[in-house]
């Protein structure tokens, strides 16, 4: 999206939650439509069977990336993928990953929707999650110094989820997360790679979507004529 310009209209639909007839509170956005610089851009949440829901835009795309760029927000890389002298072996090592430094205990979130392939130590990555994508996309996270409660091999995460925590297990010279992005179970370099899209709907998925989305679109085109109306008495009170 582009700036946000004087003119520009958008119009929200969402749940409310109702008790014995009152409302008591709201709920999540369903469809959002933003109109801007004339050009209306559509945001509608759907969940396709036995999927995590997220945001689709008209033509059924998702409006979500399939991997974070990173799991941990707004921090540091430490060491690049490549080749490196190795800080403890001091050797020159291929380097699988990308370091993250950060300090003990901070949150590690899944980069991508995933089920929990690994769980554990791991010789020299010690406490170590490794997360099972689509498309033969597996994630490793390193050193952690312990993993989210309760969280077990075959359970379900979503993007975003925490996972576990960053901590100096394994072979580790100081608190950092060791991140590896591997596709057919070979390492490549996430900052270096055009991530995957978003897993796109099937057909059958997509009419169902269509089918969900129309009434949406029906409200929220009764929201814009009250907008219209509402502009219009603006203009002739002036
Ligand atoms: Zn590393």
């Amino acid at each position: 999206m582009r700036d946000i310009r004087k003119g520009d209209q958008f119009r929200v639909l969402y749940e409310t939650r109702m008790h014995e007839g009152r409302p008591t509170g709201s709920g999540r956005v369903l469809a959002v439509q933003y109109i801007n610089d004339g050009k209306l851009i559509e945001a509608m949440w759907f969940a396709p069977e036995g999927q995590n829901g997220g945001y689709y835009d008209k033509d059924g795309k998702s409006l979500k990336a399939a991997f974070l760029r990173s799991a941990i927000p707004f921090t540091r890389v430490s060491s690049t993928f490549g080749k490196r002298m190795h800080p403890i072996h001091k050797r020159w090592k291929m380097h699988a990953g990308i370091d993250f430094a950060a300090p003990t205990g901070t949150p590690i979130r899944a980069t991508g929707d995933g089920i929990v392939d690994f769980i554990g130590n791991k010789g020299g990555y010690g406490k170590t999650i490794v997360l099972r994508h689509p498309n033969n996309i597996t994630t490793l996270f390193a050193h952690q110094s312990r993993f989210a409660k309760g969280l077990k091999r075959g359970d379900r995460v979503a993007q975003g989820e925490i996972i576990g925590y960053v901590g100096s297990t394994g072979w580790s010279t100081g608190p950092h997360l060791h991140y590896e992005f591997r596709v057919n179970d070979k390492p490549v370099d996430p900052l270096g790679i055009k991530m995957p899209e978003a897993v796109v709907l099937d057909n059958k998925q997509r009419e169902q979507f269509y089918a969900q989305a129309l009434p949406w679109r029906d409200q929220l085109e009764r929201i814009a004529e009250l907008q219209d109306l509402d502009s219009n008495l603006q203009v002739a009170g002036r």
